[in-house]
């Protein structure tokens, strides 16, 4: 008693793969940071602003690099370019705002570990 399955139905070839589930993309943009020549600002992490009325803001947000919390207080005004705040758990540079000036840069626990 032999049977030949010759009815097979034949999968069609997927040129583009599933994107896996479960993958961090969060990993994908770390990974161009540290290869690329120069951070880019990606509003990939963690980030959030306080005191947005006011002239001093502050910004709360996780370094880029390490994770770490950082509480930065800025000044707003007048608007310059991108200021690289340079991270107090690993000093790489932890994010970068477009505020005139940074007040003052203080390690604090991430929030969102
Ligand atoms: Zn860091």
């Amino acid at each position: 008693m032999s049977q030949e399955n010759i009815n097979q139905p034949r999968s069609i070839p997927r040129p583009v793969p599933r994107p896996e589930r479960g993958s961090r993309p969060e990993r994908n943009f770390q990974q161009d940071w540290d290869s690329g020549p120069e951070p880019e600002p990606v509003f990939g992490q963690h980030i959030r602003l306080l005191d947005v009325n006011k002239p001093e803001g502050r910004v709360i947000c996780e370094c880029w690099h390490c994770t770490e919390g950082v509480l930065i207080q800025h000044q707003r005004e007048p608007q310059q370019e991108e200021i690289r705040v340079t991270c107090p758990h690993c000093g790489k540079v932890a994010i970068k705002l477009q505020v005139a000036k940074i007040l003052s840069v203080n390690a604090i626990p991430s929030p969102w570990k």
